[in-house]
């Protein structure tokens, strides 16, 4: 399972992408959400939006430590100046949620290289910067 922090307000766009048919370059002709052409287009949110494992969404909010619940949850636009201020304070830190160098704990921390949390927190600090300065509520689930 996973889990995507995003902010359900901000407004989206269309995005191009490539069709999940494409193979080896050729798209199916038959195929129905795309006819045929290899691209399709989907409305997509203006801000970042961040898809991790739920295993990790828990072990990013238990170390954030605001908002625990990682199946589902919102930090309020009030909430994020703490949150903003934890992640630039985790950004300091750069073993926080680094996983002991085991085959165990790669399987066990779903594959969290060392810095894997350090590249969350900073997408998270985007995000967050940018709904607050919008103000919109960041959620996840
Ligand atoms: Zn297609």
């Amino acid at each position: 399972m996973s889990v995507t922090f995003w902010c359900p307000e901000a407004p989206t766009q269309p995005a191009q992408e490539e069709c999940y048919c494409v193979f080896e370059g050729a798209a199916d002709p038959l195929c129905t959400l795309c006819s045929g052409s290899g691209t399709y287009t989907h409305q997509q949110s203006v801000l970042p939006a961040i898809n991790v494992t739920s295993v990790n969404a828990g072990a990013i909010l238990q170390t954030i430590a605001i908002g625990s619940d990682e199946s589902c949850g919102t930090w309020t636009v009030e909430q994020l100046d703490l949150v903003i201020m934890r992640l630039r304070s985790l950004l300091t830190q750069p073993d926080v949620m680094a996983a002991p160098p085991s085959r165990e704990s790669i399987v066990y921390y779903c594959g969290r290289s060392a810095d894997y949390g350090q590249r969350r927190f900073s997408q998270l600090l985007e995000l967050a910067e940018k709904a607050k300065a919008a103000g919109y509520r960041v959620t996840w689930g």
